[in-house]
């Protein structure tokens, strides 16, 4: 699109318009919504319930040590005790560099800002078929809108609108802090974007933390003792896994990223699901020796 600095793209029908704007500019196609909160407390009380898992929350992995154990070749030290164990798997996301320091400026954090905004009765009520994006220059923002009553918006990114952005977010593992250049720009997003002039406000912002890998894949699959600095096993008797770094698109490929990484701890790394890109995804020295920091930054300027 020529002219306008932003875009909203409506996401109803993308599909089956293939992405070809139409007459007004938008770019449409179908989209769904998930409470993530309640999908993922809901399994973990099914697996509390139905097998036997323990959920140790606030228990910080402080370090992982190789012993020599045939049957637990693993002793993983927490907060609250020592656990020995057959295989880790590194699932801590943007944090996976403190216990795997080879990891540090390949895969590296980024904090990402979310808002909840007020609107007007006027506003319509399309958060049960619709979400849009506002796309900029540089850089993009993805809004949902409850499917209740009062409409509220759900925006979030505002990531590189802000000269202070590169301070603040790059590298920040601090959720307990919001994102004053991300906020700054998200706040104004309902009136460019949709052109509301009055009756919007933040009602709620929050903070989370994502995981960026210097080429924009994601690590799945066993860590070498090349990588974490510990004797490998034979396979049979245990592995040191991982599934992290997902480029902020996490809710989107952990699941079957994870059904994937299951069948590999089972079989074996040779018996990846076929649909599974095993080798793109490998956490291999190879890899990581083609990322640098410069390189995860261009690429991040360039979404
Ligand atoms: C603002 C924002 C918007 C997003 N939008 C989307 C989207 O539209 N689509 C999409 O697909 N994804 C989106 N994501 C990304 C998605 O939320 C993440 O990719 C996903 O949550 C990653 O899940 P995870 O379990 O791998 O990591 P996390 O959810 O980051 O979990 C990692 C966990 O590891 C814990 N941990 C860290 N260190 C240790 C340690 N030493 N010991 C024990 N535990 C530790 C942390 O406390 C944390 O609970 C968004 C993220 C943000 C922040």
């Amino acid at each position: 699109v020529s002219g306008p600095r932003y875009l909203v793209v409506d996401y109803l029908m993308v599909l089956k318009e293939m992405c070809v704007p139409n007459a007004t500019g938008c770019i449409t196609g179908p989209a769904g919504a998930a409470w993530p909160y309640r999908f993922i407390g809901c399994i973990l009380s099914n697996m509390i319930r139905d097998f036997d898992v323990s959920l140790e929350t606030f228990t910080p992995v402080t370090n992982i040590a190789r012993k020599d154990v045939i049957s637990h070749p693993f002793e993983v030290q927490t907060s609250r005790g020592v656990i020995a164990t057959k295989h880790v798997i590194h699932c801590t996301n943007a944090y996976a560099a403190t216990l795997l320091p080879a990891l540090k400026g390949k895969l590296w954090p980024l904090r990402g800002q979310m808002t909840v905004q007020s609107v007007p009765e006027s506003f319509p009520r399309l958060g049960n078929k619709r979400s849009w994006s506002t796309i900029w220059a540089q850089g993009f923002d993805y809004i949902t809108q409850s499917a209740a009553n009062d409409g509220s918006l759900y925006i979030g990114g505002g990531a590189l609108q802000g000269g202070l952005f590169w301070d603040e977010d790059v590298g920040s593992t601090d959720d307990s802090k919001q994102s004053s250049s991300c906020l700054k720009h998200l706040e104004k997003v309902p009136k460019i974007g949709f052109g509301i002039a009055d009756g919007t406000q933040v009602e709620k912002k929050w903070t989370g933390i994502m995981g960026f890998t210097g080429d924009g894949l994601p690590f799945v699959g066993q860590v070498g003792h090349d990588i974490s600095g510990r004797e490998d096993c034979d396979t049979a008797a245990g592995g040191e896994w991982i599934a992290a770094g997902w480029d902020g698109y996490g809710m989107v490929q952990c699941w079957l990223a994870g059904r994937a990484l299951a069948k590999m701890i089972v079989s074996g790394t040779d018996n990846a699901p076929e649909w599974f890109p095993a080798a793109e995804f490998a956490c291999t020295k190879a890899r990581l020796d083609k990322m640098t920091p410069e390189g995860g930054l261009r690429r991040l300027l360039e979404i």
